[in-house]
């Protein structure tokens, strides 16, 4: 397979809120010495054919993400929902906006996420508001907020995309499809009218939240993530998200059990083809 005809999704994290290890614990995956289960905030780089860089989620590792993945410059960020291990990072853009030339750059999400995002960093979005005075030293980064339509083929810079939510705790978070590659993270079911849309598309790749093996009130277990694989029918499937429940090798049994090898769990700066 010729990799340079190809997207590529770079996990540049796959662990849950807390990362793993998890501060003050001391279980045997927090302490385990696998690399596969030092887990970073779960996000991905996409790298397309036609050479956008494209970042989905600015988690509180930002910075280390780029540094490990020597990532300098992005053409957009995509933002699954609002919570802290997803978005808390955002002002490590700052130095990909420095330059020169000074740029801005743009920020794609649902409503809701929009909404939140601007009076949570009213620093950043309501700068102006604030003060009336020039930016001193090195400022803030220069991000444009863009609410993006659901259920509709919609183009980024060039790049096709069908964006779409599902529940997510209280709220709900926002997946998307671009060409044979579907992201679904903190996800708590797949409503049926979804699942009827996933299962008619052709998916190649499919990364799918999998954070534990006991229920949980927010996130897929692995055995509610595999039922959805079991009905999607991807050709592959990454899991990510996990917690310190969850060993990388033990998950990677499971999985390999019931699907042979190609559902398995995704490990910090791994890359796929799509
Ligand atoms: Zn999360
Ligand atoms: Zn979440």
């Amino acid at each position: 397979m010729d990799s340079n005809n190809l997207n590529s999704v770079t996990a540049l994290g796959t662990g849950t809120s807390t990362g793993i290890p998890m501060i003050g614990c001391h279980c045997p995956v927090c302490t385990s010495l696998d690399h596969r289960d030092q887990r970073l905030r779960t996000s991905i780089l996409l790298q397309t054919v036609n050479g956008k860089k494209i970042l989905v989620d600015t988690t509180p590792d930002l910075r280390t993400q780029f540094l490990n993945n020597k990532i300098s410059d992005i053409d957009f960020v995509i933002m699954t929902h609002d919570h802290a291990d997803h978005l808390h990072g955002i002002d490590d853009l700052r130095p990909l906006c420095f330059g020169p030339p000074v740029r801005e750059i743009n920020l794609y999400c649902n409503e809701v996420t929009h909404k939140v995002v601007e009076k949570r960093f009213d620093y950043i979005f309501g700068a102006k508001d604030l003060t009336n005075k020039p930016i001193l030293g090195g400022g803030i980064p220069r991000l444009k907020l863009n609410t993006v339509p659901l259920l509709v083929e919609t183009t980024i810079s060039g790049e096709s995309f069908f964006f779409f939510n599902y529940p997510h705790g209280h709220g709900e978070t926002m997946g998307f499809l671009h060409q044979g590659f579907a992201y679904i993270v903190d996800c708590m079911e797949i409503p049926d009218e979804l699942m009827t849309i996933l299962k008619k598309k052709k998916i190649d790749l499919l990364i799918l939240d999998c954070l534990q093996r006991s229920k949980h009130s927010t996130h897929l277990t692995v055995d509610r993530a595999f039922s959805y694989i079991e009905e999607i029918k991807p050709n592959r499937t990454g899991l990510i998200h996990m917690g310190h429940d969850l060993f990388h090798l033990d998950l990677m049994k499971m999985a390999k059990v019931q699907f042979g090898p190609s559902v398995f769990p995704l490990y910090d700066q791994q890359k796929l083809f799509y």
